[in-house]
């Protein structure tokens, strides 16, 4: 079961909840990715990096083009941009982006 879970692992999915709302002096957008736990992977060796990130990210929010999802969609996140030191070749930093997944029929 964990194993099948692992070869199949998307990480954890976010379905993207979209509001736009107008405050006293102008107007406002909020976006909120909200974890669908039945389609998330509770956790393994490729996904771990996720839980951390999403817990750096509330001080960072470094979570590329999250301004352009759509409402209602089912999201999942993807490791992007990717900075290598020249000399040792190790990644440095990283991003995190949401990318569209769809449910396996
Ligand atoms: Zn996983």
């Amino acid at each position: 079961m964990t194993n099948a879970m692992e070869d199949n692992c998307h990480g954890q999915i976010f379905k993207a909840d979209v509001q736009n709302y107008i405050i006293k002096r102008g107007f406002g957008f909020a976006v909120r990715m909200r974890k669908i736990k039945k389609f998330s992977c509770p956790g393994c060796e490729r996904c771990g990096w996720q839980h951390g990130y999403i817990s750096d990210m509330a001080g960072d929010g470094d979570i590329q083009d999250i301004e352009s999802v759509e409402h209602g969609k089912l999201y999942a996140l993807e490791i992007c941009d990717e900075e290598k030191n020249p000399e040792t070749g190790i990644v440095e930093t990283w991003y995190a982006k949401l990318v569209r997944w769809e449910q396996p029929k």
